[in-house]
């Protein structure tokens, strides 16, 4: 699931309204006992359900996180949920608003990282990625609702620029939502799978591929692919981590080969299968807490390594892009 994106601004509202609905369905406590933003001032008490274990030991580093064009405020709302919760924000940017992230990415690089949303499909997206990049971005995303698979070679020169720029590319995959019920849309999910990322990563092996939702409900797909391709993440934002919440166990069959000498290079040689995960919300900034909470509760259910939880919620993509301490 994803709010991104060039649309029009009914069709954002009404996005927007569906975050809502699932936010409210998800029975994450901490975001539904949120009456607003302003309970989540830093200088404010924890909010009510927020138990003072819940707060990070460490630096969140969120993959996921959706420039909100239409929140008036949103750039110092986010400054100050990265100082409250220790966190730095890969901020997916439409191209539309690249120049306001790109001032406020040089002004507070330890908060904000700049990727750039691109349309695979646009004509320009050759010039449109060069900009980007002379603007200080350090890669492309979330890359979503294209016209044709991802592994099309249609896609390959933005693809050979971001590989030469050594970049993050954060692909959407799996389901996506639908933002019009009564108008036909161009839209499928089928072109967003994650198999369709391998090709991607081996083409070009200067990327790092980053898979949004860990192909929900492809799960095992995304997580083989991962396992072959040291340049392959995913994220677990969406639906995913609340539609599981009873058997998040689960994911150490999927996850399955940790500690089994396996011989494609991972971050700091972690031997275990679930550093191939990385931190992303793709939340409100009201909900970035809960989604890391959600993140924790996969941790205990799975028995991931401390060292591992690290590497997952900061440490992997702190490497990856060689952020300020
Ligand atoms: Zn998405």
């Amino acid at each position: 699931m994803s709010w991104c994106g060039s649309q029009g601004g009914a069709k954002i509202e009404k996005q927007l309204s569906r975050r809502g609905f699932f936010g409210a369905a998800s029975g994450a406590a901490v975001t539904s006992s949120l009456g607003s933003w302003a309970d989540l001032s830093p200088f404010g008490e924890l909010s009510p359900g927020v138990r003072a274990a819940d707060q990070p030991a460490g630096r969140i580093i969120d993959m996921h996180v959706h420039f909100d064009e239409k929140r008036p405020g949103f750039l110092d709302d986010l400054l100050r949920l990265a100082d409250r919760m220790n966190l730095t924000a890969c901020l997916l940017t439409p191209f539309a608003h690249r120049r306001v992230v790109a001032d406020a990415a040089k002004q507070h690089p330890r908060q904000i990282v700049p990727f750039g949303f691109v349309d695979l499909d646009a004509p320009d997206v050759v010039r449109q990625v060069e900009e980007l990049h002379a603007l200080g971005f350090r890669g492309l995303g979330e890359l979503e609702f294209v016209k044709k698979p991802y592994n099309d070679p249609s896609y390959f020169p933005a693809y050979e620029l971001a590989n030469r720029y050594g970049w993050l590319v954060l692909f959407h995959t799996g389901i996506v939502l639908r933002k019009n019920f009564d108008e036909p849309e161009d839209v499928a999910s089928g072109r967003m799978r994650p198999i369709h990322l391998e090709e991607v990563a081996r083409r070009f092996p200067k990327i790092t591929v980053v898979g949004a939702h860990c192909g929900n409900p492809e799960y095992e797909w995304a997580a083989e692919i991962a396992r072959w391709n040291p340049n392959v993440f995913f994220d677990l934002s969406g639906s995913t981590l609340t539609k599981m919440h009873g058997r998040l166990a689960e994911f150490q069959r999927i996850f399955w080969w940790s500690a089994l000498d396996w011989s494609v290079k991972t971050p700091d040689n972690d031997p275990s299968a679930f550093v191939k995960l990385v931190f992303g919300s793709d939340s409100d900034l009201s909900g970035v807490e809960s989604v890391a909470n959600q993140y924790r509760a996969l941790f205990d259910a799975c028995d991931v390594p401390e060292r591992t939880r690290k590497m997952i919620m900061g440490g992997t993509l702190a490497k990856l892009l060689a952020l300020p301490e």
